[in-house]
């Protein structure tokens, strides 16, 4: 593991964070991935990115606890340690989440801190708490959503959530210039995972709808986001820096 690059990708154990971390295995890059509640399936792609050559471990992480994040990084440091002899990473894919759909004159302070708490806060620390170990020249990935930049009704909290990393990740870049560490967004657009119930995936009238405002015409795939996020821990993305990439297939235009 000493000379291979290392990725810690948060909720890699289903959906986008899966093809992540598969991508980034498939360029050669050690992959350390997060599961909430659901080992088997993080074990399951452990097992997947052995096969592919590459060294994976997964640890649990509630993205929502922030009180957990000394012990988290304690844990994947020591395993770093053990494996390689040192216990700093590369890449740091802060991906894991879950959907809030509620109208906003519905949405309640318990379901707004769960959304914040995940998607804001939860990144905002992880991120601090990760970064002396991140080595230099080492690059942040935020996972944002179309909803940050187009509005449907229903993700008023969800969506502004993703708006507020989008500016943190800005501030990212900016003050860790010094150390040659990059900070980009990557925001999807809908696209067919477990997310939300599966409801692009399993609801025909959403996955139409999704289709019928996206001018390639169809809702996203795994497939169509891990490549990105790969790609933009390659060398020939180090000069891409405090941007806002959005992978939609053209929603909402
Ligand atoms: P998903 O298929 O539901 O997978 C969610 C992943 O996050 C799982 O690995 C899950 O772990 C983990 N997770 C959920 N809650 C967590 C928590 N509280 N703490 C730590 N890990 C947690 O969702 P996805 O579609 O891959 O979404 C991944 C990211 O993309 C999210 O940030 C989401 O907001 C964003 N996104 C998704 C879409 C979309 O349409 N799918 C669009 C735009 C943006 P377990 O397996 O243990 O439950």
């Amino acid at each position: 593991m000493a000379t291979n690059k290392i990725a810690l990708v948060t909720g890699g154990s289903r959906g986008l964070g899966r093809n992540m971390a598969i991508n980034l295995a498939k360029k050669g890059i050690d992959v350390i991935l997060t599961y909430n509640s659901n080992k088997k399936e993080a074990d399951h792609v452990v097992s997947m990115i052995q096969a592919l050559g590459q060294h994976a471990a997964a640890f649990q992480l509630n993205a929502g606890d922030t009180r957990s994040f000394d012990s988290f990084i304690r844990t994947v440091t020591d395993h770093l340690k053990n494996q390689t002899g040192q216990s700093n990473f590369d890449f740091l894919i802060n991906n894991a989440g879950t959907a809030l759909y509620a109208p906003f004159i519905e949405t309640s302070e318990e379901q707004f801190d769960a959304v914040y708490n995940i998607h804001y806060k939860g990144v905002f620390f992880l991120t601090q708490k990760a970064l002396p170990f991140i080595n230099d020249n080492g690059r942040i990935i935020n996972i944002s959503s179309g909803l940050a930049r187009f509005t449907l009704p229903g993700s008023s909290a969800y969506g502004s959530a993703k708006g507020a990393i989008e500016v943190l990740t800005r501030y990212l870049a900016k003050e860790l210039g010094s150390r040659g560490i990059t900070a980009n967004v990557v925001a999807p657009g809908a696209i067919e995972t477990d997310f939300g119930g599966g409801h692009v995936r399993d609801n025909k009238d959403t996955n139409a709808y999704v289709a019928s405002v996206t001018a390639l015409g169809r809702a996203g795939l795994p497939d169509d986001i891990g490549g990105i996020v790969a790609f933009l821990c390659t060398d020939d993305a180090r000069w891409i820096n405090g941007q806002r990439i959005e992978a939609s297939g053209g929603m909402n235009l």
